[in-house]
């Protein structure tokens, strides 16, 4: 039996011919779950008693379950618990511009960049794509409100859970489900370059984000295993053949490690592998966390680093602070409730 939210519509479609159904069953159901957010198939009253019966014995409509919500200003982060007792995280913020959600799309990570939370907790398994549509389900029914954008920058490495990923965001961007627009989703990866190429053919114009965070391979190496797989040429490479392909402008993100890659010298580094790309730095400030040598650079720091990058006219922002004292790091919640 499968979770409902597993299914584009498309395929839900396709099961509905194969038992004989109309097509536009599946809008039905679709209408019941994403529009009216009825979560019972016993309660969608439009449809037979018998197709419900059989859609109870096809399909589960179990959910995650929120368990802990921390807040702070205008940042929520909340804990859910997986059906096999797993957890993952995401967090709310609120924007000017609107509301965002950051999903979690694998349980731990197996990136092991050094500086990172959630990679200390190897990965356990792949998020399905149902509890990555419920992160977004049950925020939206808590906070009663309909988020704007959504950021696959939880916990994970997307792109080490593609398929069901790609799955998710053509179900969050369908007209007939929550309908987010792909210029308002995001998702960010350390680097995984064949998929990168893969996501260039993909008819989606939703936004890419490279965790690059050191501008050559000596300090990428050790800050983010993933490097010495694919390293920073081959990764700018891919870069460009993907900006050309899609005419698409690619983010580059940034976390500002104190005394480790935030000097002058990165900066002029920095801009001279990016110059001439469609792309602009996203610089991060830190997030510390307890387990974890590392230390956010000092404001002034950063701003040096932005003037710098701003003088070789690269397209940069600093990145907002959300969340540091309600542990939003990626996978600190997380890591607390697995370590206690
Ligand atoms: N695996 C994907 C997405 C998840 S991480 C990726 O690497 O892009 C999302 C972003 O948060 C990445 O840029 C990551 O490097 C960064 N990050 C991880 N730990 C952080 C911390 N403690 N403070 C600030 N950013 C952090």
């Amino acid at each position: 039996m499968e979770n409902i939210f597993n299914y584009r519509i498309d395929k839900l479609e396709d099961y509905f011919l194969s038992i004989n159904e109309k097509k536009f069953k599946a809008t039905q159901v679709y209408d019941w779950l994403y529009k009216k957010r009825v979560f019972d198939f016993k309660k969608m009253t439009n449809l037979k008693k018998e197709l419900i019966a059989k859609l109870e014995t096809d399909f589960s409509i179990d959910l995650i379950e929120i368990v802990k919500k921390q807040t702070d200003k205008d940042t929520s982060k909340y804990l859910f618990k997986l059906a096999d007792d797993n957890y993952v995280e995401s967090v709310l913020m609120y924007h000017d511009y609107g509301i965002s959600i950051c999903v979690s799309s694998q349980v731990g990570c197996n990136m092991g960049c050094a500086f990172c939370e959630s990679g200390r907790l190897k990965k356990v398994r792949n998020l399905e794509t149902y509890e990555m549509v419920e992160q977004i389900l049950l925020i939206e029914q808590d906070i009663k409100k309909r988020i704007s954008s959504v950021v696959i920058m939880g916990i994970g490495e997307p792109f080490d859970n593609y398929d069901n990923v790609m799955n998710f965001i053509k179900i969050i961007n369908h007209d007939k489900a929550i309908a987010i627009g792909a210029r308002h989703i995001t998702v960010s990866t350390c680097g995984i370059v064949p998929k990168i190429k893969m996501l260039e053919n993909e008819p989606l114009q939703i936004n890419l984000a490279i965790s690059l965070h050191a501008p050559n391979n000596e300090l990428r190496s050790k800050l983010m295993k993933i490097n010495k797989v694919y390293n920073i040429n081959e990764l700018i490479t891919t870069l460009k053949e993907y900006i050309k392909k899609t005419n698409r402008r690619v983010t580059i993100e940034y976390v500002t490690l104190n005394g480790v890659n935030d000097s002058k010298k990165c900066a002029l580094e920095l801009a001279n592998l990016l110059k001439g790309m469609n792309a602009y730095v996203n610089l991060i400030p830190y997030n510390e966390t307890n387990n974890l040598g590392f230390k956010k650079s000092p404001k002034k720091t950063i701003l040096e680093f932005y003037d710098t990058l701003k003088k070789e006219k690269i397209n940069v922002t600093i990145r907002r602070e959300f969340g540091s004292k309600i542990d939003a790091a990626c996978g600190q919640l997380r890591s607390k409730e697995v370590d206690a």
